[in-house]
């Protein structure tokens, strides 16, 4: 039995050469996460490669909302409301801990971008299509009120205002909790594994993939009945791997989105806010802890998707955006904490800006019988996985004789059961922060552990209070806990796979990564048995690459990594 865990590495490696699998998916963020989840359950057996960490791509960089749809009603998918209504119940159902609702607040202004009527009848209608829960229906407030609940709104152009209810996660952790299920279910999904090429059979169609690991530098060929191609922005370039015809003319158009993070007493809203902005688009300001991030930008994206950076322009117009609407607050540049820039993989539509571009997937299959899926958003990931999948069952069924189990990704727990809904949550996170409070952590801790690992949140502790005794920091000691289960069961290699995307703390507690980066490094290097020297090395290389807390600025214009 294999365990999670990069520390097996070799063994995962050695198991794949060895077999022919019925499914092969490129690409490890939600959309093959989503497909490896769902083929797994329905018994397909399944290797999942991604060319660097799970989540590594649009999957960590998205303004992390399992959507309503509401911004769809104004472009009248209303089919698309409707799915999107239903799958953040089944998310919020299969992990509560993770897709939270959160109160939203649309202030209405004047030639804004939702009129007052136009907004009360279209959230009701949102309501009704998305089925939202009684208790969480819009409630719409006159301007007085609208005051009231959002003082720091500017109140010049202002109207009133809808309260209505989104559902908040992390898009990395939602990845690598779908990930967790598709290999308790028998699926092998391997981080640091590029798919570099294509092998096919004599009648031209592909039979399996040329991986390249990223970790150990060698090259292993696996076989495989079906390959999906889920590589996000990344898509065109595996498609343009495939040496047979792509059978459509179809192709990405990517366009960026940056959000910025700035402390929360610099901006301390009651709830988040989904206003607009001078140019007639809409942003976020949403509330985490002790920061608020802000976004996001959309705009068209021609370099390469490995590099995606916030610029300067980018990092203004969400400034002055923010500065319009919340005007005593004039944030600058110096209040920037955190910065991520995110490709969205639009398909492109000839004339249409990037906000016109439609959100909703599609499937291309090339001639080879390459199934490349792109657009789509992560709220509707298990819709498109179910899509993707339900064509791999039907050619195993045509061509192998094989009869798969029916899609049942609904019915899948994403924390095994442990919490029955919302409160059952909030009873374990105050239980958790009652023990905190013993060692002198924050409540805000307590709610950090089980938003990101739910009940392995008792894991972590268990190991906490064995290696505390050792470490007279408890946050160190805390974070080393944390760091031992994600090297234990959740593939984590690298210090920026753990302090980026097992544990957000690089956007949303940058002032607590510096202290740790050292001891993380230490015992990282330790668990593989390498010198200090090389833990001194991932430590520097870390901090230099993550010094700026937004790419284009000079590091030392930030003090950003000093506590
Ligand atoms: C700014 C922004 C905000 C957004 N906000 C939201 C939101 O709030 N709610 C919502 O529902 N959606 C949102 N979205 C959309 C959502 O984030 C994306 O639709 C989704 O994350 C795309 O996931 P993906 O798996 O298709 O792509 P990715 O997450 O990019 O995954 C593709 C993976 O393929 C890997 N890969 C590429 N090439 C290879 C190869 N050769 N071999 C192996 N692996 C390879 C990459 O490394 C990458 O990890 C947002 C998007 C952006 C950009």
């Amino acid at each position: 039995m294999h365990t999670f865990s990069v520390a097996q590495r070799a063994e995962w490696l050695h198991l794949i050469a060895e077999q022919t699998f019925e499914l092969i998916i490129i690409g490890g963020g939600i959309t093959g996460a989503g497909i490896a989840l769902d083929a797994a359950a329905r018994g397909i057996k399944t290797l999942l490669v991604e060319k660097g960490d799970f989540a590594g791509g649009t999957s960590s960089r998205s303004t992390k909302l399992i959507h309503g749809g509401l911004r769809y009603l104004k472009q009248m998918e209303v089919g698309l409301v409707m799915e999107t209504g239903r799958e953040r119940e089944v998310l919020h159902r299969n992990a509560p801990h993770l897709v939270v609702p959160e109160k939203m607040l649309l202030p209405l202004v004047k030639n804004g971008t939702y009129g007052t009527l136009a907004t009360s009848f279209g959230l009701w209608v949102y309501d009704k299509l998305a089925g939202v829960k009684e208790d969480e229906q819009r409630i719409m407030l006159d301007k007085a009120q609208t005051e009231q609940q959002e003082p720091l709104l500017r109140t010049d152009i202002l109207e009133g205002g809808g309260l209505y209810i989104e559902y908040r996660t992390d898009d990395a952790r939602l990845t690598i909790e779908v990930i967790k299920q598709a290999v308790a279910r028998g699926a092998i999904c391997l981080n640091y594994l590029q798919a570099d090429g294509f092998t096919y059979n004599k009648q031209g169609k592909i039979n399996g993939v040329v991986l390249n690991d990223r970790l150990g530098n060698q090259s292993l060929t696996v076989h495989a009945d079906v390959v999906v191609n889920a590589a996000g922005p990344w898509v065109d370039e595996v498609r343009a791997k495939d040496l047979t015809k792509p059978n459509t003319n179809k192709h990405l158009h990517l366009t960026k989105g940056v959000h910025i993070v700035v402390p929360y007493y610099r901006i301390p809203l009651r709830q988040s806010v989904y206003f607009d902005v001078p140019d007639g688009r809409m942003m976020f300001a949403i509330p985490r802890g002790h920061v608020v991030y802000l976004g996001t930008t959309d705009t068209s994206y021609y370099d390469s998707p490995d590099t995606p950076r916030a610029t300067q322009e980018d990092v203004d117009y969400i400034l002055s955006s923010v500065n319009n609407m919340f005007p005593t607050v004039q944030l600058s540049v110096k209040d920037v904490l955190s910065s991520w820039a995110g490709l969205r993989p639009l398909i492109h539509e000839e004339g249409k800006s990037p906000s016109e571009l439609s959100r909703k997937d599609e499937i291309f299959v090339s001639e080879g019988g390459l199934i490349s899926i792109a657009g789509g958003k992560l709220t509707g990931y298990r819709k498109m996985a179910a899509r993707v999948c339900d064509r791999v069952a039907k050619w195993l069924h045509v061509h192998r004789g094989k009869q798969t189990l029916p899609a049942a990704t609904d019915q899948i727990s994403l924390c095994n059961n442990a919490f029955s809904g919302r409160e059952a949550v909030e009873n374990y996170t105050a239980q958790v922060a009652t023990r905190l409070a013993q060692d002198g952590l924050e409540k805000s801790y307590a709610q950090f552990l089980v938003f990101n690992f739910g009940a392995a949140t008792e894991t972590i502790l268990a190991t906490f209070d064995r290696i505390k005794l050792q470490h007279p920091n408890v946050q160190v000691a805390m974070a080393l806990a944390e760091l031992d289960y994600c090297y234990r069961h959740e593939m984590v290699a690298t210090l920026s796979d753990f302090l980026i995307r097992r544990t957000g703390r690089l956007y949303f507690h940058r002032r607590t990564v510096e202290p740790l980066v050292r001891p993380l490094a230490l015992q990282l290097a330790a668990w593989q048995n390498l010198p200090t020297t090389v833990a001194e090395m991932w430590e520097a290389d870390f901090l230099k690459t993550y010094q700026a807390a937004v790419e284009f600025l000079p590091a030392e214009t930030h003090a950003v990594m000093v506590a």
